[in-house]
């Protein structure tokens, strides 16, 4: 009814749609304010109780960010180890661990539970997380500072470290109804977690986690699915995200601003190969196999998913149709892979025969960097502008198991086809279903029910957290 005041001017698609708050200085980071000129409008708006409580959660990291009297206060907390009163100000530090799409999808998980719990997220760098990344609050830090007093001992920290939580349960010398907390805790939550580490999720030991002033993460997993099943955060997850399969999408688009480097590398490639064309489809390929590849079984499954569902068009063998039109379609496709046989195979096919609808196909892949890397400052640069290009296209096809792939399709809002999983060295049959929502899947979720203290399938428990498409046991939000 309020037609005149439809947020549709310019000015509100530079802020995705109020996602994004305004007033940075935009020179200190390029893409924050310009990735609207590369992506279309999102389909889905962010509700306005998210943007407002992203307005307020910046609030509150301005009032309790680094280097303010409340951070101060809370690291003499810290450091004498004693909760005593409640703090002002609590937080949530986030450990640098695993591979670059495992770390953007737990980070933007932790985020959330930030958000869920009024805590303030810090990040701890790693190797290079600054590199890689803009600020996403205004004026002060997400970046935990250095002079942190365990910020070297991040690495060692494990299921047998003396404060983690998991630990403290199982020997008793915590128990849900404790009275008085530990100034710190560091949750261990990466996949190879235990049950009492598991218990994290749970509604009793959250209240219990309340309490403490600091907790330390350390996780490589997207565990949203599972804090929708914890009662207590149920009613603000669905005000928050009214269009369930649409958490990684705003909270990515929110947090995750390439630095100026990866703008630089992922804006150069859109002009010269992706900006031209009618369309684009990115197709990811991640193969879990330790040998290096090219395999038939997944070229042969690429073609039969592209094929079929019509993504990438027919070629003619033959080649008796020549009804090149003096305007061509140009589709665009981006390949992502560390190894190029697959792009090449795909170019050689579109260069040597023509297709059978007239189109011209161009594929092109940005870098092959043959196996995953970790002490190179380029390699991550360049996997980060990849996932972003692959957000950038019409229609993505992505590998099971990847985080690498949910990135993409997050960012982008797409609902990716996404290749099965190959046994025994064949392509599987169908080679590709369509994802049920563009959200990614947690790849070790608990199977615990708390309040019966038994297992339970929590990929039946509630019809928006279902297990993935890709990975059986997964649970996804759709
Ligand atoms: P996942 O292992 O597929 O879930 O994704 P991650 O991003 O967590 O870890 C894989 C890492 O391998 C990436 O961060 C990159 O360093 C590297 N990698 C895998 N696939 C590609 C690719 O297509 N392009 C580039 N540039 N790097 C890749």
């Amino acid at each position: 009814e309020h037609v005149l005041s439809q947020p549709t001017d310019k000015s509100n698609d530079k802020l995705l749609g109020g996602l994004l708050a305004a007033g940075f200085d935009e020179a200190s980071c390029t893409s924050r304010y310009q990735s609207y000129l590369y992506r279309k409008t999102s389909l889905y708006q962010p509700s306005s109780y998210l943007i407002s409580r992203l307005r307020n959660y910046e609030d509150l990291h301005k009032r309790c960010g680094p280097n303010t009297e409340s951070y101060y206060r809370a690291l003499e907390q810290l450091k004498s180890g004693q909760t005593v009163g409640s703090p002002d100000c609590k937080y949530v530090v986030w450990i640098s661990f695993s591979g670059l799409g495992n770390r953007i999808l737990s980070l933007a998980s932790t985020f959330l539970y930030a958000l869920l719990t009024n805590r303030v997220l810090l990040v701890d760098r790693g190797k290079d997380m600054a590199d890689l990344f803009c600020e996403p609050f205004p004026e002060k830090s997400w970046f935990l500072p250095m002079d942190f007093p365990f910020i070297g001992q991040f690495e060692s920290f494990d299921q047998k470290s003396s404060h983690c939580y998991g630990k403290m349960l199982k020997n008793s010398v915590l128990n849900a109804s404790a009275e008085s907390v530990p100034s710190y805790l560091y949750l261990h939550l990466v996949h190879d977690y235990d049950d009492h580490d598991k218990l994290f999720f749970c509604d009793e030991d959250q209240s219990l986690l309340a309490k403490a002033p600091w907790l330390i993460t350390k996780t490589d997993n997207y565990f949203v699915p599972s804090l929708f099943l914890i009662t207590s955060f149920e009613q603000e997850l669905s005000k928050l995200f009214p269009e369930k399969g649409t958490i990684f999408h705003h909270l990515g688009r929110y947090l995750f601003h390439p630095s100026d480097h990866v703008w630089g590398l992922i804006t150069r490639y859109y002009q010269i190969y992706l900006a031209k064309a009618d369309e684009s489809i990115g197709i990811q390929i991640r193969v879990f196999d330790s040998r290096p590849g090219p395999f038939k079984h997944v070229m042969d499954q690429i073609l039969a998913c592209t094929l079929k569902e019509k993504l990438l068009p027919e070629v003619d063998m033959q080649d008796s149709v020549v009804t090149l039109s003096e305007n061509p379609k140009l589709k665009a496709v981006l390949v992502t892979s560390l190894n190029s046989g697959y792009s090449e195979n795909l170019k050689n096919m579109y260069w040597e025969h023509p297709t059978l609808t007239g189109e011209v196909v161009g594929i092109y892949q940005p870098s092959h960097e043959e196996y995953q890397q970790t002490e190179k400052q380029m390699h991550n640069r360049k996997a980060w502008a990849e996932m972003y290009l692959l957000s950038l296209t019409d229609a993505l096809v992505t590998s099971s198991w990847s985080t690498f792939g949910y990135v993409a399709q997050g960012l982008g809002g797409l609902k990716p086809w996404i290749l099965y999983k190959p046994e025994n060295e064949t392509a599987p049959d169908p080679p590709c279903h369509r994802a049920m929502s563009m959200e990614p899947c947690f790849h070790a979720p608990p199977f615990y029910d708390c309040r019966a203290k038994k297992g339970t399938d929590t990929g039946a428990l509630v019809p928006h957290v279902r297990h993935c498409e890709d990975m059986s046991w997964g649970l996804k939000v759709i």
